[in-house]
């Protein structure tokens, strides 16, 4: 199994030399191939997604992504600048279904901006649609109205739309993740004033025929904004649109307390996918060797579990992870009286110890259920 590995930019390329360290020490049949992406690549090449990064993506059965972005290049045309490698592999690979896990690790509970209670436990998912609604329709742009409130004044406008197809495949995709989950699926949209979400909300409503075991139900967008902070732990699985999706899966990030802690993953129809901390290149922290790994790291269990038909490995990867939480390690980003500090390199070297002792208990507990 081939996976491309794309740093990018700021702290990229630090944090997944961890998550590298660990997906070589599982002992996996894998062929990690790296390429530059973001503005790493725009100084090599002189392209945020070169064609020969893009040809390895595309050749690859999964793909890991750091992050792009630096100040340095927001006055780029737009073009060139770092985030546009993002779209281009969302496009080029197909991809067009955001998962976006908010886990809340018990050690972690203290982190979170909600009260301990509502968050202890909380493992809700995400699942945004990538392709469509208001940030890709068309016609876009600038003008003088020719009615509206405000005649002749200059305004702009975008044009939101969903076509069948492509709510049909991303329902598809809710329904069966939920149905390996708690089999509760929530459909977010804003059916009471908008066309577009009138008929999300109908052709959802058709594809849970197929799906009789999961309960579906709908919640317009400003009251599924407010359960989430109110009672989160009420949620299974929750899908959407585009926009509804950027705004509701970044909320449900903070409810875990980092965003350093969380993964993500966008697939394609064939599951094939990219991998990515929720997390952007922060060049506040680049270089200082404090960024938390764990989000790349847990990205990379994604990929197993979802692309790489490896749930077992993943499986060992998450509770690697939880056991270096529960062993009291953190990084500054969750980091609270009575814990230990650590640095990127320290975070990912006790991953991949803790994944020699799951090592050794799997293989002592395999022993002693022989003997
Ligand atoms: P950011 O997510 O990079 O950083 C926000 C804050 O969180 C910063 O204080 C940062 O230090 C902290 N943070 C982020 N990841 C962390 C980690 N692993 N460990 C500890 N702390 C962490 O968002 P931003 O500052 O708004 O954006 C910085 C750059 O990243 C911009 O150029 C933006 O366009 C880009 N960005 C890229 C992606 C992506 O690659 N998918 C996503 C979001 C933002």
């Amino acid at each position: 199994m081939k996976i491309a590995i794309l740093p990018g930019d700021g702290i990229g390329s630090e944090i997944m030399a961890e998550a590298v360290k660990v997906l070589q020490v599982m002992e996996l049949p894998l062929t990690l191939e790296t390429a530059p992406v973001g503005g790493t690549a725009y100084e090599l090449h002189g392209h945020p997604l070169p064609p020969a990064t893009l040809a390895l993506a595309q050749a690859a059965d999964a793909v890991l992504f750091g992050a792009v972005g630096d100040w340095k290049f927001d006055k780029l045309e737009r073009q060139f600048r770092p985030e546009q490698a993002i779209l281009g592999l969302r496009k080029h690979l197909g991809l067009f279904a955001n998962f976006r896990p908010a886990i809340c690790y018990p050690q972690l509970t203290q982190a979170s901006s909600l009260k301990p209670e509502l968050v202890a436990g909380l493992d809700i998912l995400i699942i945004r649609e990538l392709t469509g609604d208001i940030y890709f329709g068309a016609p876009r742009g600038r003008r003088t109205a020719v009615d509206g409130h405000f005649p002749g004044a200059e305004e702009a406008f975008d044009t939101m739309r969903y076509s069948r197809p492509e709510i049909e495949r991303i329902a598809h995709v809710a329904f069966q993740a939920a149905r390996r989950r708690r089999k509760k699926l929530t459909s977010v949209d804003k059916a009471n004033v908008l066309e577009t979400f009138q008929f999300w909300k109908d052709v959802v409503s058709e594809v849970h025929a197929d799906y009789p075991d999961v309960a579906l139900d709908h919640m317009y967008v400003d009251n599924a904004a407010m359960q989430l902070v109110k009672a989160p732990k009420a949620f299974d699985v929750v899908v959407t649109g585009n926009m509804f999706g950027d705004i509701l899966s970044d909320e449900a990030a903070m409810l875990t307390g980092s965003i350093g802690m969380l993964p993500s993953a966008s697939l394609d129809k064939h599951n094939k996918g990219l991998y990515e901390p929720s997390h952007g290149s922060a060049p506040d922290i680049a270089g200082k060797g404090v960024a938390n790994p764990l989000a790349t790291i847990l990205s990379a269990a994604m990929m197993l579990r979802y692309s790489l038909n490896q749930a077992t490995a993943a499986d060992r990867i998450e509770s690697a992870v939880q056991a270096v939480l529960a062993a009291g390690l953190r990084t500054a980003d969750i980091w609270s009286e009575g814990t230990q500090r650590v640095g990127t390199r320290e975070m990912g070297d006790a991953v991949v110890a803790a994944l020699g002792s799951s090592k050794t208990a799997a293989s002592t507990a395999q022993s002693m259920t022989k003997t």
